[in-house]
């Protein structure tokens, strides 16, 4: 599976993605790091297919996920794509629990089946004791770790993930990364990581650097 992106400007004019161009192959670990307003969320948005792009192509299993319409895409993420939102995006109205099991029952996983997974997600990302609380009950950290659970459960071979571990102390994001790490071993699960930590971004085998828009570094195959 590859990903292969032109460029991007939005309504407001401004080109936020200039020749953006990279290929990502099964089983990597990308880390893409930049500084803040580099276009890194706007970069994963893209191929998350929450926003589309102005220009270029978006290819991931060779389909032209570019030419995807809203719908397409939402039926292409759940088979696909685990996202990991910059903002945790979770939904306010259900407890972790929910949020967490919500790809399984979109997907048509049966009910029997459903809570050996959630409660086995929970327990990885060390939020056991928490199922039964809300978002606005959990700290920032608790938070990112039900959105990790949430993109993680249905083990899609691809996951985006923007500053996964951004709310999180440095134990606490050790278990994570080791997550992520067991996850790309085991199932050979490709992960895009957006980070701003260096240690972070040594998980990856890859690594992209933006600076306004571009790819000023690449390192390959580390
Ligand atoms: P950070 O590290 O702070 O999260 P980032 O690298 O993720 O930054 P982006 O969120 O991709 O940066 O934003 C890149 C640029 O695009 C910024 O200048 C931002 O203001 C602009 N931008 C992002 N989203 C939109 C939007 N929906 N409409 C207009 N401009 C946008
Ligand atoms: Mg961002």
């Amino acid at each position: 599976q590859t990903f292969m992106l032109g460029k991007k400007h939005n309504q407001t004019k401004l080109q936020v993605l200039k020749d953006v161009s990279f290929t990502v192959e099964k089983g990597d670990i990308m880390a893409i790091t930049g500084r803040s307003g580099s276009g890194k969320s706007t970069l994963l948005n893209l191929i998350g297919g929450f926003m589309k792009p102005s220009g270029g192509q978006i290819f991931i299993n060779n389909q032209n996920v570019s030419e995807f319409n809203e719908g397409e895409f939402s039926d292409f993420r759940l088979q696909h794509i685990g996202f990991i939102f910059q903002n945790f995006q979770l939904i306010t109205s259900m407890t972790a629990y929910e949020n967490v099991e919500l790809p399984l029952v979109l997907k048509g996983v049966p009910e029997t089946q459903r809570n050996e997974l959630v409660i086995n997600t929970l327990a990885k990302v060390g939020l056991a004791d928490y199922q039964n609380h809300y978002p606005s009950e959990l700290s920032g950290g608790q938070q990112q770790r039900v959105s990790i659970a949430r993109a993680l459960i249905i083990e899609p071979p691809i996951i985006l993930a923007d500053e996964p571990t951004g709310s999180l102390d440095s134990e606490t994001e050790q278990d994570v990364l080791a997550f992520i790490q067991q996850l790309n071993r085991d199932y050979g699960i490709t992960f895009l990581i957006i980070t701003h930590d260096e240690e972070v971004a040594q998980i990856g085998n890859k690594q992209i650097h933006l600076h306004d828009g571009k790819i000023v570094k690449e390192e390959l195959a580390r």
